[in-house]
């Protein structure tokens, strides 16, 4: 993925929250102030009080709204309810979108390879820039897993 869509670790939702399915995740690191992830959310579930956004696990529907509306990627959905695999969503550069069931690698922060994925979707934005993907990986890598690599 291209550096701009790189995010840095951020804190997990509660174990039982994860294990409901899909939650939105922040890592914004706080140099944008534009609060679109918050103005995208209709459910109250994201808040941008300060510096830094803040997803409310519990009221959070994971729609993925959030993750099309952040510009930097910062934002991804995580969902723990799916056995020995967890899956991830982000928003990748369109020259890096891959194909459905195509076979990936999980990245963490830093862009170092954690291991095989494979994408269960993946589609164009109508930006014409931009497409979200959902990968699945090996469950222990459900709090590092933030990005991929074809
Ligand atoms: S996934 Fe949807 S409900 Fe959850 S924080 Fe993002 S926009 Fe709000
Ligand atoms: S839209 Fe993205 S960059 Fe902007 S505040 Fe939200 S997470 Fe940070």
């Amino acid at each position: 993925m291209s550096d701009e869509f790189k995010t840095v670790s951020d804190p997990l939702p509660s174990a039982s929250r994860l294990l409901r399915g899909r939650v939105a995740v922040t890592a914004c690191p706080g140099q944008d102030e534009c609060g679109l992830c918050a103005a995208a959310c209709g459910f109250g579930a994201l808040t941008k009080p300060g510096r830094l956004p803040v997803v409310d696990g519990e009221k959070c529907i994971g729609c993925g709204a959030c993750v099309k509306a952040c510009p930097r990627g910062n934002m991804r959905l995580v969902d723990g309810s799916k056995g020995e695999e967890c899956e991830v969503t982000v928003k990748c550069s369109l020259s890096d979108l891959p194909e459905t069931d195509e076979k990936v690698r999980a990245l963490d922060a830093a862009g170092k390879g954690l291991g095989p994925a494979r994408v269960i979707q993946a589609y164009p934005l109508p930006d014409g820039r931009n497409g979200i993907v959902r990968f699945r990986a090996n469950r222990a890598f459900i709090n590092t897993a933030v990005s991929f690599v074809k």
